[in-house]
């Protein structure tokens, strides 16, 4: 396998009406008309209006490419991060490359950063992690999100089938390429968190990226689709649990500690699991280095190996009405049909008076239970009652933060700690998988 540097279309900002471009350095539009400074754009009947500082019209279509001069850049005052999520904030952002303004329909259109993969991904990086963060975990995390992408803009050429499976007491829903259709990826926690140059690019992050400039996960003559989230909570999850039923050799359970364990297989291990706190590199109270992977506003989810959420039911009949678009009455229960290898449910019966439903996969179940998305869906839940034996309170035990597929980012970050290698780490995480350099 050999293969060029791809370059990648990132969407600084989706179905926007409106935007505001600092160009720092020359930009070109078609016809070498050489741009700086502040510029507006704004869409009418399909066609994107581009304006200068003084107002004049520069073009009128419904795409414009701006190619950036060598080491200019752009800022774009206003972007959202972690759409959705308990951090969403707005942040001034810098990036470097070519811009693409894309029109999506009549009243919308996108703003495209098209870098090349390296670039993206120091820049990821970066922003996904801390730039204090052990070298040895950087780079495994480098060479995982370079083949995660690399697989994922593969995957894409090819066209698919509607990954939904929709009845009327059953929703099973998922979505695992991502349906962008103008450009590769989001520059959100939807695909990966991307913030150009905001903060500058870590010397170490940098390093990273250098040292492994090239490096995949490859398995059976193919890129490996090298998932990765932020904790495991003891046994990392098989790929169906999230999205199709597909097994991919390299991301088989594996125990996210020097000893295996038999990956969960029942109910009852299920509920022994999460009430007990076993010990796993992920397992860590070390706030000197969890500090080190996450970025400052992550921090404030500190319990993430194990977690408790309460609702009255009055709450939780609230937010499933809001989240899911459905009426279940008053909430009788709460049941796991069905998990996988780290407990993640992947099918929950809710039962209401009024109605009842089978929810999955992960995703959906966690977007479902919680006003913004619960951590994991590796719950169990209790309940309280009151006097006249309704429900009064439900409460969700859970572990782990993130799908669990893949590789554990804070496991992988203590065994970094504990002096382990990023290839060391990699093939822990995706057993079977080989490191193969392309570029
Ligand atoms: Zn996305
Ligand atoms: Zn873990």
């Amino acid at each position: 396998m050999k293969a060029r540097e791809p370059k990648i279309k990132v969407a600084l900002l989706q179905d926007t009406q409106k935007a505001q471009i600092n160009l720092h350095g020359d930009y070109f539009l078609a016809g070498d008309t050489a741009l700086t400074g502040k510029i507006t754009a704004e869409i009418s009947e399909g066609h994107i209006r581009f304006k200068d500082e003084q107002g004049r019209t520069l073009g009128k279509k419904n795409e414009i490419f701006l190619a950036a001069a060598n080491q200019a850049s752009f800022t774009i005052p206003q972007v959202k991060i972690g759409i959705g999520f308990h951090w969403q904030q707005n942040q001034e952002q810098t990036f470097y490359g070519d811009i693409l303004l894309s029109s999506a329909g009549p009243k919308t259109f996108h703003l495209i950063n098209i870098v090349l993969l390296e670039d993206y991904l120091a820049s990821v990086i970066s922003s996904e992690m801390s730039a204090r963060a052990h070298p040895e975990f950087l780079k495994a995390q480098a060479v995982a999100a370079r083949s995660w992408l690399m697989a994922m803009l593969e995957k894409k050429r090819i066209p698919r089938k509607t990954r939904q499976a929709k009845n009327k007491n059953e929703i099973i829903v998922w979505q695992d390429v991502n349906d962008h259709k103008l450009f590769d990826v989001c520059a959100d926690d939807h695909c990966q968190r991307y913030q150009g140059i905001t903060k500058i690019i870590s010397p170490n992050a940098k390093k990273a990226i250098e040292e492994t400039r090239g490096l995949f996960l490859a398995s059976e003559g193919k890129i490996c689709d090298a998932r990765y989230y932020k904790c495991c909570g003891g046994q990392t999850e098989i790929f169906s649990t999230a999205w199709e039923d597909i097994s991919p050799p390299y991301l088989q359970s594996v125990t996210c500690a020097d000893a295996a364990r038999e990956p969960l297989s029942s109910e009852g291990d299920a509920q022994k699991w999460l009430a007990a706190k076993p010990p796993a590199f992920c397992n860590t109270q070390d706030i000197e280095i969890l500090k080190k992977i996450l970025p400052t506003f992550d921090r404030q989810t500190a319990d993430f190996y194990r977690w408790r959420v309460c609702y009255t039911r009055e709450e939780l009949e609230e937010i499933l009405k809001k989240k899911s678009g459905i009426d279940f009455g008053q909430l009788q229960s709460i049941e796991p049909l069905a998990r996988g290898t780290s407990g993640r449910i992947y099918k929950l019966k809710i039962v209401g008076a009024k109605k009842n439903v089978i929810v999955g996969k992960e995703l959906e179940i966690r977007r479902w239970l919680s006003p913004t998305h619960l951590l994991s869906s590796a719950f169990v839940v209790s309940i309280e009652k009151n006097h006249d034996a309704t429900i009064s309170k439900f409460i969700f035990h859970g572990g782990g933060w993130g799908h669990g597929v893949g590789l554990c980012q804070i496991g992988a970050a203590v065994m970094a700690e504990k002096g382990k290698s990023a290839a060391e780490i990699l093939a822990h995480y995706f057993p079977g998988a080989i490191l193969q350099k392309l570029y």
